[in-house]
């Protein structure tokens, strides 16, 4: 009989192969979304098809249910956080999520997504609620059969968020939430009465794009992001992806008449794609080696965009050479530039939301989705009580329901319980950064003299080489010594945007 090292090598080894699939569909996917001709489409469905079909089949082979019996039911002498064991047991965990849906379910929540995205994109470009709400109804019910499937302990809900956020308690999540509700509502409008408001018209010029690209190129790369492991593309929407243990792309997008824009994204996914290039390599392909959580993977692109990224500290280095790069910034003091970078507006599009007020939309359509989950709005409800909260919330009156409830995809094609993970990468990006200062010193003062090895170190220390041996909320713990609490991006943002805004909060 074969001994569990023989067993747990196999195991590993099927892992891989379903590993390489998915990255071979990832590259499928960047070409798809950066420079394959529009003809090509309906073939690349094929070959994505076919790869997909593939992994699924190695995922959920019979032969990798027998070996995790088999491994689990032995005695080992592994350590509980030992590689193996964590790799044993995040395999289990991705197995039972594979095989708890029935296909019929699968097919139908695929089926659904098409007709349902059809509807939605109809429905918004019409402005007609009722042309998505049976859709809508639909994905929610299955959403509901989903969660049934993948079993929960209180709330169907959790269910959802896990498959984003492993481990993720609704209630937990909800109570952290309204934590941080409670102290940004009145920030926000004691910073729309501040008497110093920025001028957003500083932002605006002609910025040369070519050039835009070699600056934003020598940021991240100054940041960390390493180039013999990772490239640049363009799209309309910036992403991060993964092709590969020494492959990690990122894409931007950029305006003319605005520079901050690609600036921030490039930032943004450049912070993502250090996490991907700092997990441990000799891990990579199995648990270990992959980052934990959506929630961790935005708390570490946030951390680049915001709190580096939007500092004096950071421009002070940085603003001569983009005034040098793109003349018009010359007559732009730096500090007016800055502000404008930095504003808090409350708006309609979550997208296009600055960092502060963010939350609220995040907020927003997770109690909606929580809501319905549990029986307490109907689906046709929607419109009004999105309408509502952005009311009581951000202080906005919707105008419509394409500039509300209808402005996401995500519902259509049955993303639920995933908006969530934006707040909480928020959240712990604070935290992370408090734990970060008590033992490196002031953010700032490391900006100011570009440590950004030590940051990236510290980073990579703490958060990215453990890959998913712990959940995010113990991983938060252990990190920070605390839960996951709203109250250190609470003093976060207030000292940042009072600082902007010249006011005590
Ligand atoms: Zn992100």
């Amino acid at each position: 009989m074969a001994n569990v090292h023989e067993l747990y090598s196999e195991l590993k080894k099927e892992m891989r192969d379903s590993f390489t699939l998915e990255s071979i569909f990832a590259i499928l996917d960047f070409d798809g979304e950066t420079i394959m001709p529009e003809r090509a489409e309906e073939f690349r469905g094929e070959q994505a098809a076919m790869i997909q079909g593939l992994r699924h089949e190695k995922l959920t082979s019979p032969r990798v249910g027998e070996l995790l019996d088999q491994i689990e039911s032995m005695s080992t002498d592994w350590a509980p956080d030992s590689v193996e064991a964590v790799n044993v047991r995040e395999w289990r965990r991705d197995y039972d999520q594979q095989v708890k849906l029935p296909r019929e379910l699968v097919e139908a929540i695929t089926s659904t997504g098409i007709r349902g995205r059809a509807a939605w994109t109809k429905a918004r470009a019409e402005d007609n609620f009722a042309l998505f709400e049976p859709w809508l109804e639909k994905q929610f019910d299955l959403q509901k059969q989903a969660a049934e499937a993948f079993g929960y302990e209180t709330e169907a809900y959790d269910a959802l968020m896990d498959q984003y956020e492993a481990g993720a308690k609704t209630a937990e999540v909800a109570e952290v939430f309204a934590g941080l509700r409670a102290e940004l509502v009145p920030l926000i409008q004691a910073l729309q009465e501040a008497p110093n408001q920025p001028d957003m018209s500083k932002l605006e010029g002609s910025f040369d794009i070519e050039k835009q690209k070699a600056f934003n190129r020598q940021v991240v790369s100054t940041l960390g992001f390493d180039f013999e492991r990772g490239a640049i593309g363009i799209t309309t929407h910036p992403f991060c992806i993964t092709l590969g243990p020494h492959d990690i792309r990122i894409t931007t997008r950029y305006e003319e008449n605005r520079f901050d824009t690609a600036f921030s994204s490039t930032v943004h996914e450049g912070g993502h794609a250090m996490y991907e290039q700092n997990v441990s390599l000799e891990d990579w392909a199995t648990p270990a080696g992959t980052p934990v959580s959506l929630g961790v993977h935005e708390s570490q692109s946030r951390f680049w965009e915001n709190q580096v990224g939007r500092t004096r500290a950071f421009w002070s280095k940085w603003y001569p050479l983009a005034q040098e790069t793109f003349p018009g910034l010359k007559d732009v003091a730096m500090d007016d530039y800055l502000f404008a970078m930095n504003a808090a507006q409350p708006s309609l599009i979550r997208v296009d939301a600055d960092e502060l007020t963010y939350n609220l939309h995040i907020m927003i359509r997770f109690e909606l989705e929580r809501a319905v989950f549990n029986g307490n709005l109907a689906v046709k409800d929607i419109p009004e009580a999105w309408n509502e909260k952005y009311r009581e919330y951000l202080g906005v009156e919707v105008p419509n329901n394409a500039q509300g409830c209808l402005q996401d995809i995500h519902w259509s094609i049955g993303i639920m319980g995933y908006f969530p993970t934006y707040a909480l990468g928020n959240i712990y990006a604070a935290q992370f950064t408090a734990a970060l200062e008590k033992q490196l010193g002031p953010l700032e003062k490391l900006i100011a003299r570009e440590a950004y090895p030590e940051i990236l170190g510290w980073l990579r220390e703490n958060i990215h080489r453990h890959g998913r041996r712990f959940t995010p909320k113990q991983l938060v713990e252990h990190v920070t010594g605390e839960a996951p609490t709203s109250k250190y991006l609470v003093d976060y943002l207030k000292s940042r945007f009072g600082g902007w805004y010249g006011i005590e909060l």
